[in-house]
C-alpha cells in the first residue's frame, strides 16, 4: 500500500481504562484497583448493586417500598440508584422516600431540606415524620434534658421505630437504607469486640425484619429492612456522587457522635489503607460465624409481644422507645440507658403502675411541595482528598 510507512501509527492511550481500553482512566476504583473511565465506573458500581439486589432476591415486582432519606451522601446515592435500576431493569417497584426529623437544629433541617430537592430531582414522593409528633419530644428538647451523653441511645432508638411508623403510614413493606459496606465492617468488628452473637448475626443479614442493631433492648418489627449498599465500599458512593454532581448534605450530627464505633471505624480505615478488600473479608467473616451462630440454639432471639403501651413490637413489657419517653416524661432520663437487670430495677422503682400518655400521635407530616431553592450541587472535595484518583481528576 503506497504510503503506508508514511502513516503516523496511533498514540498509545495514556492510561486506557481497564475496561473499555478506549478511554482515559480518571479513577483508581477503591474496591478492585481497577483504573477506570468514568463511564465505566458508572456502569460496574450500579451493576454490582442491581446483582446484589437480584442474587439476594431483596423485591418482587409491585413492592411499595420506602427509602430512607437523611440528605447524607448514602441516602442520597442509593436514593439516584434505587430509581435508576428500578426504571432500567423494571423492578416495577413504587419508590417513596421517607425521613425523619430528629429536631437537631442547624443539622437536620438543612438536610432535610436537601431531601427536599431530591424529591423534585428523582421525582420521589416524600413524607417526614418528627420526633416532636411521634413522641412529644425533639432531640434539642431531650439533648436539654439529658445533655450530650447518652443522646445517640435516644437518637437511635426513636429513629428506628419513626422509620417503622413512617412505613405503616405510607403502608409500604420494604424499607431500604443507605447502610454501605463500611458500616456493616464496622458493626461486625463491634459486635464481635462486644461479643454480642445475636447482633453479629442480625447486622450481617442483608434482609432483616429487626429495628435494632447497636442498641441495647431487641425489637423487631414486621416491615422488612435491606440494605442494597452491603458490599458497596463507601470511597466509591463518595466517588459516584462526586462524578454524577449529586445534590446531597455533608455535616456530620453536632451531637456527640459514638465514640466506640468512631475507633472502629479508625481502624477499619487503617486495615483497608494496607489491604484494600479488608471491609468485604470482614463482612464475609461476619457472615461465617453468623452461620455457626445460627447453629446455636443457645444464642435464640428472645420471643416477641407488642409494647403495652403504644402497641410496637417488643420482647418486654414495654419498648425501648416507652421506657426512654417514661424516663424523660418522669425527669429520669437515666431510666432507659444500661443493661436490662439494672433497667428493670429502676423500671420497678420508678413506678410505671402511673399512667402517661402513649407516644404514638401519628399526625402526618407530609412535606409541603415547595422547595424552590436553587439546586445547588455540594461536592467534598474533602472526602475525596483520602481518595485515590488517577491525575486528571483534578481537570474534572
Ligand atoms: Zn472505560
Ligand atoms: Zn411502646
Amino acid at each position: 500500500m503506497p504510503g503506508a510507512t508514511d502513516t503516523k501509527p496511533t498514540k498509545p492511550l495514556k492510561n486506557p481504562c481497564n475496561l473499555c481500553q478506549s478511554v482515559r482512566a480518571i479513577l483508581k476504583r477503591p474496591k478492585t484497583g481497577q483504573q477506570l473511565c468514568k463511564e465505566c465506573f458508572f456502569h460496574v458500581f450500579e451493576t454490582e448493586i442491581h446483582n446484589t439486589i437480584v442474587d439476594n432476591k431483596l423485591f418482587n415486582k409491585g413492592d411499595r417500598v420506602a427509602i430512607g432519606a437523611s440528605g447524607g451522601k448514602d441516602s442520597t446515592v442509593l436514593a439516584y440508584v434505587m430509581k435508576l435500576l428500578n426504571d432500567r431493569y423494571s423492578y416495577g417497584l413504587d419508590l417513596i422516600l421517607l425521613s425523619i426529623d430528629e429536631g437537631i437544629t442547624g443539622y437536620r433541617d438543612d438536610s432535610l431540606e436537601t431531601v427536599k430537592r431530591n424529591r423534585d430531582q428523582y421525582q420521589i414522593p416524600l413524607l417526614i415524620v418528627s420526633y416532636k409528633d411521634l413522641y412529644g419530644w425533639s432531640m434539642d428538647d431531650i439533648v436539654k434534658e439529658i445533655g450530650r451523653k447518652n443522646n445517640c441511645t435516644f437518637c437511635g432508638v426513636f429513629r428506628r421505630q419513626a422509620l417503622d411508623r413512617g412505613a405503616i403510614m405510607l403502608n409500604v413493606d420494604h424499607i431500604v437504607t443507605g447502610h454501605n459496606a463500611d458500616d456493616i465492617a464496622e458493626t461486625v468488628l463491634m459486635n464481635i469486640l462486644r461479643g454480642d452473637l445475636p447482633r453479629l448475626q442480625r447486622c450481617t443479614s442483608i434482609i432483616t425484619n429487626d429495628t435494632s442493631e447497636d442498641s441495647s433492648g431487641i425489637e423487631t418489627s414486621k416491615i422488612l429492612r435491606s440494605k442494597p449498599f452491603k458490599y458497596t465500599y463507601e470511597k466509591e458512593i463518595v466517588m459516584y456522587a462526586y462524578f454524577k454532581k449529586l445534590d446531597y448534605f455533608s455535616t456530620e450530627c453536632i451531637y456527640s457522635p459514638n465514640a466506640y464505633r468512631g475507633h472502629a471505624r479508625v481502624f477499619l480505615k487503617d486495615l483497608e489503607a494496607v489491604r484494600r478488600t479488608a471491609i468485604v473479608d470482614i463482612i464475609h467473616s461476619g457472615e461465617a460465624l453468623s452461620a455457626s451462630v445460627q447453629a446455636n440454639e443457645s444464642t435464640k432471639l428472645p420471643t416477641m409481644a407488642n409494647c403495652t403501651r403504644c402497641g410496637y413490637i417488643s420482647s418486654n413489657e414495654l419498648c425501648k422507645a416507652c421506657l426512654l419517653l417514661e424516663g424523660l416524661n418522669k425527669g429520669l432520663p437515666q431510666l432507659g440507658i444500661g443493661h436490662t437487670t439494672k433497667i428493670r430495677r429502676m423500671h420497678e422503682a420508678a413506678n410505671l403502675a402511673s399512667g402517661l400518655s402513649s407516644p404514638v400521635s401519628l399526625s402526618s407530616a407530609v412535606a409541603d411541595g415547595s422547595a424552590e431553592e436553587k439546586v445547588k450541587v455540594v461536592t467534598h472535595i474533602k472526602d475525596l482528598g483520602q481518595l485515590e484518583t488517577m491525575p486528571t481528576l483534578d481537570s474534572v
